[in-house]
């Protein structure tokens, strides 16, 4: 019974293109949720390919020769676990004695995992020949296996094994049309790395305003696999993004921050654009009209429309000046930063922080609104060196330290390495979708 469980992974694996089927099949129970979470914190064991795997037959043997080696001369049982079930009904049910549950309680304490069984899990029994129960297997999570076998001596002993956690890489590409929220759930991605995403490139792009259809994006990341199944996401390893032509990229440093390929960091001292672009409705309209006057007005900020209560962030780190309620301004924000650069935000509908207060970059000032001269909800933000408005999402920003000596060298060779496998996979992937 329990051997035609790996297959069924063999065939899932098989058909890796379709990550989605995959993404699915993660069971969402919170219980399940939070025993996975241990993914995070495993360090030993860790084995690392780091070769694309192109959706071919390699990565169907590579599965395979991860699954676990079955005992054939042992007749398995496996029982589901249900709501409300004690040890005692799940033994019933598979035809083992009663007084097997304390004899296998007793078998050290590994074995308390028995204890703690949650409904839709499975408790494996494995039979000699003339049914003697000879094993017992129970998946206590995705990394931790629990072992009970009766030994020559008829003892059973209780072991929690540890599996080997493989990391793999992925590559996932994508064409946006409609919105980039959209586009990359299309091309697989978790809601988790479409804002890894946005927030890596964050500084460079406003994917709240700057979005256009044909724009492309590729995203390199681990994937972990116990004894050939799938049990979670690691981390973006390196990313592209085009934009209106521009290419940008980024690659994750043994530090665990991002930088440029050139070593450069994407890190800025202001944030492109004061609003997650998740709220943003208005992600196609380069020529906007100025909600009041009707008219494309040369106006000396940028208009986000989004809901009312949609959070607003501090562009970058600085010290609140003026913080009030007035006239055609609303409820209003202005923001002092270095070199002479105050940031505004104008018709919010509640202010977080008061004058004098400190902000660092990505705290929230205030929540949007329509207060003052407005018709509809909007964010007005402004963008002022030295006295003068600049446009925020194009003007040219100081950037933040590069990488130096060694950590360069090094950096920029593994950069080289990953970009090259990103844009090998992006041609592939965008041939395969072309056909
Ligand atoms: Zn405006």
């Amino acid at each position: 019974m329990i051997s035609s469980f790996p297959l069924k992974h063999r065939l899932i694996i098989a058909g890796l293109a379709t990550f989605l089927t995959v993404m699915l099949l993660i069971p969402s129970d919170p219980a399940e949720a939070s025993k996975n979470s241990e993914t995070q914190s495993l360090e030993v064991g860790k084995r690392y390919s780091l070769a694309v795997p192109m959706p071919t037959e390699t990565e169907v043997a590579d599965a395979t020769a991860t699954l676990p080696q079955e005992d054939n001369s042992l007749e398995w049982v496996s029982v589901e676990v249900k709501k409300g079930d004690v040890l005692g009904h799940i033994f019933k049910r598979a035809k083992v004695d009663a007084s097997m549950v304390q004899t296998l309680l007793d078998s050290g304490k590994d074995a308390k995992a028995l204890t703690r069984l949650f409904p839709g899990e499975q408790v494996e029994f494995g039979f000699a020949a003339g049914g003697v129960l000879q094993e017992v297997r129970y998946n206590i999570s995705n990394l931790k296996t629990l072992r009970i076998e009766r030994g020559t001596d008829g003892k059973y002993v209780a072991k929690q094994l540890q599996k080997e956690v493989e990391i793999r890489t992925e590559v996932l590409t994508g064409v946006i049309s409609g919105s980039f929220w959209n586009s990359a759930l299309r091309a697989g991605l978790t809601e988790g790395q479409i804002l890894d995403l946005a927030n890596l490139f964050g500084y460079d792009v406003d994917f709240a305003l700057d979005i256009r259809a044909g724009d492309t994006f590729s995203v390199m990341f681990e994937r972990h696999y116990a004894e050939g199944q799938f049990i979670g996401n690691g981390g973006i390893l390196a990313a592209q993004f085009q934009n209106q032509g521009q290419v940008y990229q980024a690659v994750r440093h043994t530090d665990g921050n991002f930088y440029k390929a050139d070593g450069g960091s994407m890190r800025q001292a202001f944030l492109r654009a004061p609003v997650s672009f998740q709220y943003v409705s208005s992600n196609f309209n380069p020529r906007r009209m100025h909600p009041v006057l009707g008219k494309i007005k040369a106006h000396n900020g940028v208009d986000y429309v989004a809901p009312v209560g949609t959070p607003i962030m501090a562009a970058g780190d600085g010290k609140v000046i003026e913080s009030a309620m007035k006239g055609a301004n609303g409820n209003y924000v202005y923001v002092q930063h270095a070199n002479n650069i105050v940031t505004k935000y104008l018709h919010l509908s509640k202010r977080d922080v008061k004058r004098g207060d400190k902000v660092r970059q990505g705290d929230i000032i205030g929540r949007l609104g329509a207060t003052g001269r407005v018709t509809g909800a909007h964010l007005h933000y402004e963008f002022v060196v030295g006295g003068v408005h600049r446009n925020p999402r194009t003007v040219k920003l100081p950037q933040a330290e590069p990488l130096q000596g060694v950590a360069r060298v090094e950096f920029t060779k593994q950069a080289k390495q990953y970009i090259a496998q990103l844009k090998a996979y992006e041609r592939v992937q965008l041939a395969a979708n072309q056909q």
